[in-house]
C-alpha cells in the first residue's frame, strides 16, 4: 500500500499527520518569536502633564521617572535587540527639557538610531531647547486636536494660542530640518470640525487622525473620580462610532498627509515602554504591563505582551523616519530594506 494512502486511511496515519502540524505551526511561532524586533519603540519616560485631555490613555498614575542610568542601561538593550527608531512621549516630556535633550543626544550620537523623534502638545517646546538639541531630532510630532478653543477646553487642553504655537514649531522645525508631524484624537467635540484648511497651510509631513481609544485602568473613571482627582480620566463621553470617525476622515481625506488610524489598528500596533521600561499592551480588556527590560530583558518582556506587528506594518509604522530620508539621501529607502 503506498504510504500516502496508509496515512490516509489508519489512525495511526492521522495521528501522524497531526503531529506533523502541530510541528510545523510551533515552529512558525518560535521563528515569529526569535525574529520579532522591537524595531520602533515608543518610551513614555513620564506621566506627568500639563493638560488635563479626558480621553488620555497614558496618564498619571505614577510620578516616577527612571534615573540616567537605567535609560542608558534600557536604551542600549534595546538597541542591541534591534530598535531603530524611538519616539519619546509622556505624559509631557518638554517638562523634562534636560532629561529629554540628553535622551535624544544620547539615542542619535550614542547609540546612532536611525530615527529619534518627539511627540508633544507643544506648549513647552521653545526655539532654544531647539537650538540646542534640534541635531539630535528627527521628527517632531505635536499634537493637535482643534483649531477652535472651545473645543481644546471642552477636551482639557486649551491654550487660546496652540495656532500661533503651531506655526512656530512648524518654522522652527524647518530652519533645522527636523520633519514636523501632527496628531490629532478625533472624539465627541471635534468630528465634526473641518480642520483641512488650517492643515493644509501648516503642511505637516504626517498627520495622523486617531479614534479616540478607550483603555481600561487609564480613561475609564467614574466622572465623580475624575473630579475628586485631576489626573483620572473618564473617555465614555468622548467616544465616537465608527461612522462618525469616517465621517471626519471622509472630509479630510483630499489631504495627502492624512494618516487615519482607527481602533482596531491602533490598539495593539504600537510598542509602548512605561516609565518603568515595561511593555504595555493597551488592546483589548484591561491594559497589561510586561516585566521591566531592565529585570528580564527585552525578549522576555516583548513575550508578555501582545504586539501585532502585522497592524504596525499596515499602519505605515515603516516609514522614511529620518532627516536624510527628507534630504533624499540614502535613508529614504531604509526602511523598505526591513525583513520581518
Ligand atoms: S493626551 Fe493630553 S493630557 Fe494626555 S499626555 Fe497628551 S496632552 Fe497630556
Amino acid at each position: 500500500m503506498a504510504l500516502t494512502q496508509l496515512l490516509k486511511t489508519s489512525t495511526m496515519g492521522q495521528a501522524i499527520i497531526c503531529l506533523v502540524l502541530l510541528a510545523i505551526s510551533a515552529y512558525i511561532f518560535y521563528v515569529r518569536k526569535l525574529t520579532t524586533k522591537p524595531v520602533s519603540v515608543n518610551y513614555h519616560f513620564t506621566r506627568k502633564c500639563n493638560k488635563t485631555c479626558k480621553f488620555c490613555f497614558h496618564t498619571e498614575k505614577t510620578s516616577h521617572v527612571a534615573t540616567k542610568k537605567e535609560m542608558m542601561r534600557g536604551l542600549t538593550l534595546l538597541k542591541k535587540a534591534g530598535m531603530r527608531k524611538i519616539n519619546f512621549a509622556g505624559g509631557e516630556p518638554f517638562l523634562y527639557p534636560e532629561k529629554l535633550g540628553w535622551l535624544c543626544q544620547f539615542c542619535k550620537q550614542g547609540l546612532g538610531l536611525e530615527s529619534v523623534s518627539i511627540i508633544t502638545n507643544g506648549t513647552k517646546l521653545t526655539e532654544r531647547w531647539l537650538d540646542k538639541y534640534g541635531e539630535f531630532v528627527d521628527v517632531m510630532g505635536v499634537s493637535c486636536d482643534s483649531f477652535n478653543e472651545e473645543t481644546n477646553i471642552a477636551i482639557g487642553r486649551g491654550t487660546g494660542k496652540n495656532v500661533e504655537q503651531l506655526f512656530r514649531i512648524r518654522d522652527w522645525c524647518r530652519k533645522l530640518g527636523i520633519k514636523f508631524k501632527l496628531n490629532t484624537v478625533v472624539c465627541k467635540y471635534n468630528w465634526q470640525e473641518d480642520m483641512a484648511a488650517i492643515v493644509e497651510e501648516l503642511d505637516p509631513q504626517r498627520w495622523k487622525c486617531f479614534q479616540v481609544l478607550f483603555v481600561e485602568d487609564e480613561n475609564d473613571a467614574n466622572t465623580a473620580d475624575t473630579e475628586n482627582d485631576k489626573r483620572k480620566r473618564d473617555a465614555k463621553g468622548l467616544l465616537i462610532s465608527d461612522e462618525e470617525y469616517e465621517a471626519f476622515c471622509a472630509k479630510h481625506r483630499h489631504l495627502p498627509s492624512l494618516i487615519p488610524e482607527p481602533n482596531e489598528i491602533m490598539a495593539s500596533s504600537y510598542l509602548i515602554l512605561d516609565e518603568y521600561m515595561c511593555f504595555l499592551d493597551k488592546g483589548k480588556g484591561k491594559e497589561k504591563q510586561s516585566s521591566s527590560i531592565l529585570d528580564v530583558g527585552v525578549a522576555k518582556a516583548l513575550d508578555e505582551v501582545k504586539w501585532d506587528q502585522d497592524a504596525f506594518v499596515k499602519r505605515g509604522g515603516l516609514y522614511d523616519w529620518s532627516k536624510e530620508a527628507q534630504e533624499g539621501g540614502c535613508g529614504s529607502t531604509q526602511s523598505k530594506e526591513l525583513q520581518w
